[in-house]
Order: structure tokens, then sequence, then C-alpha cells
């Protein structure tokens, strides 16, 4: 991938390798814009991310890689941030960085990407479930808090699929993508989960591009092998959508460069 921001270090207690393992990876994979955005601390779920103390560490760290290895890539700082009422800090929002990346990981408190809480999709109306979830990114657009929409239909990740029409549930999502000025994300993760498809769907990505969104790319690793994987695949399908060029963000202003 020439871009890829997603990606995370093992300061989020679920990530393993090194912050250089992971540049050294990217630079084999003649990545020219690499960024980390480890999950931001908070105050719900502390056990999958970093200690609002680790935040100093995380961020010199960062730093220090763009140093050392600045003659071979660009070294990218963010965050993924959880779009959750009343848990979002202004220690990260307001953070010195490239770039946040918001993503939804919980629906009224409900991990339910966690394995741990599968059991609650049993519980409930699937296509209900999915139409909050949409209704969630919608209002995280509208926030204009982020630069980056996480996995947009991360939703998927169990496969457990509604009746209804994606395309519509994810409209008014994608409209307010577009009026916050926002960059969808084509995040290779989903190729790893039992979906076994990008974050975006083919076809959720199309109606991305009619509207005129703007694209990156993630490989969402959690272990240094996983960065670029997949690499031919998310490429292939942002130019059979139509995409020519994607973005990257340098403090939190957006870069075009061509595919
Ligand atoms: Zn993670
Ligand atoms: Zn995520």
């Amino acid at each position: 991938m020439l871009v890829d921001l997603h990606n995370h270090t093992p300061l989020c207690n679920h990530a393993e390798g090194t912050i250089s393992e992971y540049v050294e990876q990217a630079i084999k994979a003649k990545t020219l814009f690499f960024g980390f955005s480890d999950h931001a601390p908070m105050d719900f779920d502390p056990k999958y991310r970093m200690k609002f103390s680790d935040m100093k560490k995380y961020e010199n760290d960062v730093h220090n890689a763009r140093e050392k290895y600045k003659e071979k890539i660009t070294i990218l700082l963010g965050y993924e941030v959880d779009y959750l009422k009343g848990h979002m800090d202004e220690r990260v929002l307001n953070a010195d960085v490239d770039y946040l990346i918001g993503s939804v990981h919980f629906l009224e408190g409900w991990g339910f990407d966690n394995p741990e809480f599968i059991g609650k999709w049993e519980e409930q109306d699937i296509d209900e479930i999915w139409q909050k979830y949409f209704d969630t990114i919608e209002e995280m657009a509208k926030s204009k808090i982020f630069d980056i929409v996480g996995h947009f239909d991360l939703i998927k990740v169990f496969k457990f699929m509604p009746k209804g029409d994606i395309n519509l549930m994810a409209k008014k999502a994608l409209i307010a993508i577009k009026n916050a000025d926002m960059a969808l994300e084509l995040n290779v993760a989903g190729y790893r989960k039992k979906v076994e498809e990008s974050y975006p769907s083919s076809s959720l990505l199309q109606q991305a591009f009619d509207l005129g969104i703007p694209i990156t790319f993630g490989s969402d690793a959690h272990t240094p092998n996983q960065v670029n994987m997949f690499e031919k695949e998310i490429t292939k399908l942002a130019k059979d959508v139509g995409y020519t060029e994607c973005v990257y963000f340098v403090q939190r202003k957006k870069k075009f460069i061509s595919l």
C-alpha cells in the first residue's frame, strides 16, 4: 500500500511486535506514508487500549521512529478513537497528531465485534443492529471530530447479515461523511475475519465513490506480519471502483497522492 494509516502497537494490550518491526515491514512493502493509529485511551473498556499515562510514550516512540527512518519512509502519528458519547476525552481529541480515525466498536456499550460478547447478537433483531450501527456512524461524521472513518461496515464482522438493503441503510452515513469532508478507510482486517472481505464492501465503496468521498488505506495490523497483507486485493478494489488517488494526513490536513 502506498499509504497505510491504520496500525497498532503493543501499548493497546492486544497487539504484538515493536514499532521498528512494523516500520521495517512497511519499508519492505514500499509504503510511502505509514501511520500508527493505536487505540486511544478511554475510561471505558480500558483492557483493550493504552492508558492515558502511555500517551506521551506512544507519541515519543512514533516521533523517534519518524526520525530514525526518515530517509526511507514517512511515518505519521494518529489515534484510533472510539466514537462513544460521554467517553471521548479532550486529551485525545486535542492531541498533536497527523490524524484521528473515528471508529464505532460499541453500540450502547455493547462491543459488537468482540467474540466475548457475540451472544448478544442472538438477543436483538439483526436489521435493527445494523441500522443502529450506521446511524451511529452518521452521528460520528456529523460531530466533525475525526479525519477518517475507520472500517466503515465493521458491523458485518461475524457475518450476521441483515435482510434489508445495506446500501440504503448506510446512505445517510455516507452523505454525512461527504459533508464532513472526511476520508473513508479501505481496511483489510475484514479479509482476516469470518466475513472475508474488505471494509467497506465493494458496493458500499461504489456508493462512496459516486458521492466523491476520498479514500485512504489501512492494514489494521496488530502484528508486524499483517502490515501490507491483502495489498493486491485492496488496491484492485479501489481501482475497479474508479479511484485514481488516495489521501493521507499531515497535521490534520488532507494530502492527495495518485494510486
Ligand atoms: Zn485493535
Ligand atoms: Zn478498529
